[in-house]
């Protein structure tokens, strides 16, 4: 099976995050095919070896796909949409996936390359905590020096034959934040038989948006307080997200939410229930790899085009967080759409582009 054919196959048929059964035996079954090992991982991922006939193989490279599909309705109208009611790979995977299948398969066919090569076919990116921390916790390298573990994503933002890199830090972190503030409701005209927890809430938000700065985000997107023009309520919840480029200011920032909501508690005598739900950690591209994976794509022919930092978030952040990463963007053009909507359909012109450059880029490493 060719890259292209493979892509459209699981294209037909997405599956959510940590559901992705079919999609797993799918590709463990063309990773047989091919004679190359494969092992179940993170329930519903594939971890593929392959081992060089030289030098040391506990030296290994890591080339990392997302597999997950999200809840759209595929509206693209093309023969090979998803027959999957509600699911379709709306965010690029099974391009990933087919990218990497492709690698495997050409690395397969020419082992002659130094060390072991793995391929991680990982589920769950969309949804927290992330696919790549359970990949992570099983632990598949512990006998191996990682020297370099290579994700990518596609981007309509870019060009078909472009590849976009960012050295150092990349994409953010990203925390959801569920505050509830507890007061005493009642008639709004008898402030001194009230503790309020609108005016409460109001004041605790304008002390999270202080924290905002080039290196941090606090945006606070829900405010509930069910009560009426003359009535105070209860309870005001809010909701909102937390992004940072920094796992030092992560933690410090978190520190400083749960002092902030002290202090709010102790000025207007109510209860603030502070809940950070722990998402995917910052995106930090090792810099030498970067640098060397740049001057490798401008040799080869590839477009490079250098990339701001992303406020959005990736599972990738998880490898970065403990081995050497590198996780660049893949152009696919603009007449793709945009990612995460029903129209959503990356060019497979850049399958080509994102094969050859992986490939290149995993000998290059392997060999060095
Ligand atoms: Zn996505
Ligand atoms: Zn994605």
């Amino acid at each position: 099976m060719d890259t292209k054919q493979f892509r459209r196959e699981l294209h037909a048929h997405p599956e959510l995050s940590f559901e992705e059964y079919r999609t797993a035996a799918f590709i463990a079954e063309q990773l047989s095919q091919l004679g190359i090992e494969n092992y179940p991982i993170a329930k519903t991922g594939v971890l593929a070896r392959i081992e060089g006939k030289r030098g040391n193989l506990k030296r290994c490279v890591v080339l990392r796909a997302d597999i997950d599909a999200l809840p759209i309705c595929e509206m693209t109208g093309i023969e090979w949409a998803s027959k999957v009611d509600g699911v379709m790979h709306g965010c690029g995977h099974d391009c990933h996936a087919a990218i990497l299948y492709g690698v495997l398969k050409r690395l397969k066919e020419n082992s002659d390359f130094e060390g072991t090569l793995f391929g991680v076919f990982q589920p769950g990116e969309e949804c927290n905590p992330g696919g790549a921390k359970y990949v992570l916790e099983e632990e598949p390298f512990k006998d191996y020096d990682v020297v370099a573990v290579v994700g990518e994503h596609v981007d309509a933002d870019l060009e078909v034959g472009e590849i976009g890199f960012c050295p150092g830090k990349f994409m953010a972190s990203t925390d959801e934040l569920h505050f509830t503030i507890k007061g005493v409701g009642g008639h709004a005209a008898m402030r001194c038989r009230i503790k309020d927890s609108v005016v409460a809430a109001a004041d605790f938000i304008m002390r999270l948006n202080a924290f905002n700065s080039d290196d941090c985000v606090v945006s606070i997107g829900r405010v509930i307080a069910e009560g009426a023009t003359n009535v105070i309520p209860d309870v005001t919840a809010c909701q909102g997200t937390m992004r940072t480029f920094n796992e030092k200011l992560r933690a410090r920032i978190k520190d400083m939410i749960v002092n902030a909501a002290k202090e709010i508690e102790y000025k207007y005598d109510v209860e603030v229930a502070v809940d950070i739900r722990h998402g995917y950690p910052c995106v930090e591209n090792n810099i030498q790899l970067t640098y060397e994976a740049m001057l490798l794509a401008e040799s080869r022919g590839f477009k490079v085009r250098d990339l701001e930092m992303r406020p959005t978030a990736e599972d990738f952040g998880y490898y970065t967080q403990v081995y050497p990463s590198i996780f660049y963007r893949l152009g696919v053009g603009q007449s793709s759409g945009r990612s995460h909507t029903a129209m959503f359909l990356p060019d497979e012109k850049a399958l080509d582009v994102g094969e050859e450059y992986m490939y290149q880029l995993a000998l290059s490493i392997l060999n060095k």
